[in-house]
């Protein structure tokens, strides 16, 4: 089969992770017989600097009439002037937009051979294979007014929580379609004992369950989903949350993992089912590393997941996901770490990661 991808790797680390998954994707063309066509575009501080806008109309229309984007990291201290009148971040909100994605998922796992490196108590992590489902486009940071209020009495400021049936119907729908492809366990956040959004959020997600029957479902309050996701995060499987509490969650999730270079996340503009391919915006977590860009030692497993996410979602590839995960796998297990993962021990550069993990593909065994 054919596909289109645009390869859109911004700024410092960014194009240079996303080098790796793209050289990982283009070996999968002779394993499996594909053709993967790629095409780049600049997106950020690169963009601002060659074209004057983070994101050119034509770099977004390429986004669109593409089968998936793979995106790396933008921003960086040379953009950071706060009165300057466009932000390299920009990029991801209008592309965000322009594709129309409104569901963010991060999975979050821990290899068991690297737990000891996580800040958190390797006891407490291990097996940690959770998936956070985040609303991406409603509730308070959209919702208005939005506005600050100046009156002889002082200054109030207001944001608004506001979510329709149909937004947060199409978010638990991916919430209980990922859980059915996994171990039929979901976990719906909310804030039902004081917010109304959250009261129609829980009654929603009670009535869908009943065209999951298969499915566990459990209403967890925000704060103690916060507190049990670093208690006891094995006791998660999927996740599913509304903006903010999402916003929140899945990035005290994110440090369950050893290192923000290894985790993937997807945006998606559909719910995603099985053998159905949609659209998607596939972003490593992190940022674009000032600190480390140029030097060849980021680590592009995070975005080599996002990869296999997007073979996964947006190209309806299971196999071959299945095999760039069991690839991925393969290399940690053997051992090989960028510095970020190895404690002070030898580490390889990015480009050799992005090496053995092409040396690791192959069939199931
Ligand atoms: P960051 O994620 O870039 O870096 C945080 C720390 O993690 C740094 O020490 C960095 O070296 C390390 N790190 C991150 N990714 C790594 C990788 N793949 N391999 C090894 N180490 C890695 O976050 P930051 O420093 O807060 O932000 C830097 C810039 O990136 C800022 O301009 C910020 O606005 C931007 N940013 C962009 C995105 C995005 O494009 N989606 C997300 C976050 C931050």
């Amino acid at each position: 089969m054919e596909f289109d991808i645009a390869v859109l790797g911004g700024d410092g680390i960014g194009p240079e992770v996303t080098e790796q998954s793209v050289k990982v994707l283009k070996s999968l063309e002779n394993l499996f017989g594909h053709r993967f066509n790629v095409e780049e575009g600049d997106v950020g501080g690169a963009s601002i600097d060659k074209h004057g806008t983070p994101v050119k109309a034509e770099v977004l229309d390429m986004a669109s009439s593409a089968d998936a984007v793979l995106f790396g990291a933008v921003g960086g201290p040379k953009w950071d002037d706060p009165s300057a009148s466009m932000r390299p971040e920009d990029a991801i909100l209008q592309l965000r937009a322009h594709l129309g994605v409104f569901a963010n998922i991060r999975p979050v796992k821990v290899y068991p051979w690297l737990a000891d490196s996580s800040v958190i108590k390797a006891s407490v992590i291990k097996d940690v294979d959770l998936v956070m489902v985040r609303e991406l486009t409603g509730g308070l940071y959209y919702g208005l007014p939005k506005e600050r209020i100046e009156t002889p009495q002082g200054i109030s400021a207001v944001d608004t929580m506001r979510y329709s049936d149909v937004e947060i119907n199409r978010i638990l729908r991916v919430g209980f379609e990922l859980a059915m492809s996994r171990q039929k366990k979901l976990a719906s956040v909310d804030k039902a004992n004081v917010l109304e959004c959250s009261r129609l959020w829980r009654q929603l997600a009670t009535q869908m369950s009943e065209d999951y029957p298969e499915v566990q479902l459990e209403h967890v309050l925000v704060d103690s989903c916060a507190m049990q996701l670093i208690q006891q995060p094995t006791r998660f499987d999927v996740i599913v949350a509304g903006n903010t509490f999402g916003d929140i969650l899945t990035d005290e999730a994110s440090v369950l993992a050893s290192s923000m270079g290894m985790l993937p996340s997807a945006s998606l503009s559909d719910v995603p089912v099985a053998g159905r391919r949609i659209p998607g915006f596939y972003e490593p977590i992190h940022g674009t590393a000032p600190d480390i860009a140029g030097k060849g030692v980021a680590n592009p497993i995070g975005s080599i997941l996002c990869m296999a996410m997007m073979l996964r979602y947006s190209l309806s590839l299971t196999e071959e996901a299945a095999c760039v995960e069991r690839a991925v796998d393969q290399v940690l297990q053997s051992g090989h770490r960028t510095a970020d993962v190895a404690g002070g021990g030898a580490a390889i550069s990015t480009a050799e990661m992005g090496d053995h993990v092409i040396a690791a593909l192959g069939p199931a065994e």
